[in-house]
């Protein structure tokens, strides 16, 4: 086995061990579009972290997976509902609806827009700035 092997076994097994607690707190809705009934998988908010952090992680749905693991399949009108996720209280999904927004409001004003009402806290900022969602 190889070490890289090993390490994501090790990942997907400190995952698991939360798992359970992040299925309770997203209450099987995906916790960025809110989607029901639909298929949710972990996604830890950069800059990951050696071992999975239960504060980085959110539930979240394939289409906004895909988009997130790709940047050229983002649509910027499927984001709408960041407007009203950007103030949750879950520090990964503010955190990640910021983010976004940072991306988006190159070519989107409403993201502009959006991201001047939020109020970010310096914790948040020093998270933020490590973040190069698409590098
Ligand atoms: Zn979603």
């Amino acid at each position: 086995m190889s070490k890289g092997h090993a390490k994501h076994q090790e990942r997907h097994h400190g995952l698991s061990q939360f798992g359970k607690d992040l299925i309770r707190r997203c209450g099987s809705k995906c916790e960025l579009c809110e989607a029901h009934g639909v298929k949710l998988t972990v996604y830890e908010v950069p800059p990951i972290a050696a071992d999975p952090n239960y504060d980085q992680c959110i539930m979240i749905c394939d289409i906004c997976s895909s988009q997130l693991d790709n940047p050229k399949t983002i649509d910027p009108s499927y984001w709408r509902f960041l407007a009203s996720i950007m103030w949750s209280d879950l520090a990964p999904v503010k955190i990640i609806s910021v983010a976004l927004l940072k991306h988006l409001e190159a070519t989107e004003d409403w993201a502009a827009e959006l991201r001047e009402q939020v109020y970010i806290q310096q914790e948040e900022q020093d998270w933020l700035d490590q973040i190069d969602l698409f590098g």
